[in-house]
């Protein structure tokens, strides 16, 4: 499964990170990394609850492989 991020809409409120902070990882202004995110197998589930939690639709699962 995978994340893409969609530049420019991260808004730096970390919520994605206080949920999954192995998988959703910020730069030092508290903005997501802007690559696209390879979710580790078996963390899908938190991966999801990760991009429901933001606020601004930043993250988007790309795909449910
Ligand atoms: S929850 Fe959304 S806006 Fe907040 S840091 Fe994560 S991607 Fe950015």
């Amino acid at each position: 499964m995978r994340i893409h991020v969609k530049p420019g809409a991260c808004q730096g409120n970390a919520r994605c990170w206080s949920l999954a902070p192995d998988i959703f990882q910020l730069d030092e202004g508290g903005y997501v990394l802007p690559d696209d995110i390879d979710v580790p197998e078996g963390q899908e589930q938190l991966a999801r609850r990760g991009v429901r939690a933001c606020p601004e639709r930043a993250l988007q699962v790309k795909d449910e492989g």
